[in-house]
């Protein structure tokens, strides 16, 4: 039986990034991947170029577009636009090409990526791991880390995140062209959908369009509305292949590690309640993840504790007041929409958001004051 470091359990952003982060230290790593490859990654890419700190290489080539502009409309009018400044804090990358780097730079500095490799069986004998997969091939580890994203069946077998973790309903299409979308701009497109909202975030000559919805998904189901909103994009075509994937989101603070094992991701419910934003804490986690590990293999510890701190400090601070943002602005929208949006400071707070440079601590108690008081007014 061959026997690893650390067994990675997915090979998506957060799995290829920790792979990435531990071969760099040494490591001998291997992933296991259901897929062979990727056809079209529903993610639209979009991500803070601040995030660049916790990325161990360059992606200039995954790059597909750097966005000044965000538009914000409330029913395909009603429009903001938030300039980013000529920084671009803001990028799309072109999923199926970031994790593909990823992987490639892994396997440069060692990893071993075996696909397709469905991980069925995960047993503890001592100290030891030991993973079966479909082959019923066995390998063994010392370190497991979880990333087999939103649909993850061994963070729960493990005990590890929130018991009953919680999903935005999201539906996808890539479409060649940019419709009315400009190349260096996003849309968000409030109004049309119940509890969500739709985007459009451009790459090299085609869109990534998205529609999520965080309560309910009996709205993604109805044809003529998506169509609608695909339409506001400035399509007319409508006959697109669209994929439909529900997405965990953050949902509390919890434990992530146990005794050899971590989450990272998806797997870990680490995605924004409010915005769907699923990169930066997959790229936060695997950082911490690697960090964690490689300290317990270089001391000859087994505490991972660290690692659930870190991602709790980091990102579930900002995570919790996301939440609470989301549940007072998805329950009123127009009033969410006037007073969060189309304030005289909002596209600037908006970039700062996007960009990283604030968190959703730093703002939220200013707006949900405003929310409530201007819910008292009303009734
Ligand atoms: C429509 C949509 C749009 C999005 N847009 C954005 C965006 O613009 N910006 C942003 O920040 N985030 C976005 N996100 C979120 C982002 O895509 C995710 O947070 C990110 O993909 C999480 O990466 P991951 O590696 O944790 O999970 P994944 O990318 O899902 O990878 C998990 C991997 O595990 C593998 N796997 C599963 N089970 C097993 C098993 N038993 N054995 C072996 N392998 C297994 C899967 O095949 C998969 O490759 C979007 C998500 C959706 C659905």
């Amino acid at each position: 039986m061959n026997k690893f470091d650390i067994i990675i359990i997915g090979g998506g952003l957060s799995g290829s990034s920790t792979a990435l982060n531990l071969s760099k230290k040494g490591y001998s790593v291997l992933i296991l991947e259901k897929e062979v490859s990727k056809k079209i990654n529903p993610c639209a890419g979009g991500m803070a170029s601040s995030m660049k700190k916790f990325l161990p290489l360059n992606i200039d080539e995954a790059i597909e577009s750097r966005i000044r502009y965000v538009e914000f409309r409330w029913k395909a009018s009603d429009n903001v636009i938030a300039d980013l400044s000529e920084e671009s804090p803001f990028w799309i990358v072109r999923r199926e090409k970031l994790d593909q780097l990823l992987l490639e730079e892994s396997t440069k500095y060692g990893a071993e990526i075996l696909m397709p490799a469905t991980v069925e069986r995960i047993t503890k004998q001592n100290s030891e791991w030991i993973i079966e997969i479909s082959n019923k091939h066995k390998f063994k580890s010392r370190y497991i880390v979880i990333a087999d994203g939103s649909e993850s069946k061994w963070s729960s077998y493990l005990n590890l995140g929130p018991k009953k973790p919680k999903f935005a309903n999201t539906l996808s299409l890539r479409i060649n062209g940019l419709g009315d979308i400009s190349y260096n701009s996003v849309r968000f497109e409030f109004g049309f959908i119940k509890y969500g909202f739709a985007w459009a975030f451009p790459l090299k000559g085609s869109l990534n369009i998205g529609l999520g919805t965080f309560i309910n998904n009996t709205l993604l189901q109805n044809e003529e509305l998506n169509n609608t909103v695909i339409k506001s994009f400035g399509f007319e075509d409508l006959f697109f292949k669209k994929i439909r994937k529900k997405l965990r989101i953050w949902n509390g603070f919890h434990k992530i590690h146990g005794e050899g094992v971590v989450v990272v991701g998806d797997a870990a419910s680490l995605c924004d309640p409010f915005l769907a934003e699923g990169i930066r804490p997959s790229l936060i986690s695997s950082f911490y993840a690697a960090e964690s590990i490689d300290k317990c293999l270089s001391s000859n510890t087994n505490d991972l504790s660290s690692y659930s701190k870190n991602i709790n400090n980091e990102w579930g601070k900002s995570m919790a007041w996301g939440r609470r943002i989301a549940e007072i602005f998805y329950r009123f929208p127009r009033t969410g929409y006037q007073l969060g949006v189309k304030r005289k400071t909002a596209p600037k707070r908006i970039a700062q958001i996007l960009s990283g440079e604030m968190t959703y601590e730093d703002i939220a108690k200013r707006v949900i004051k405003r929310l409530l008081m201007r819910k008292e007014r009303e009734s």
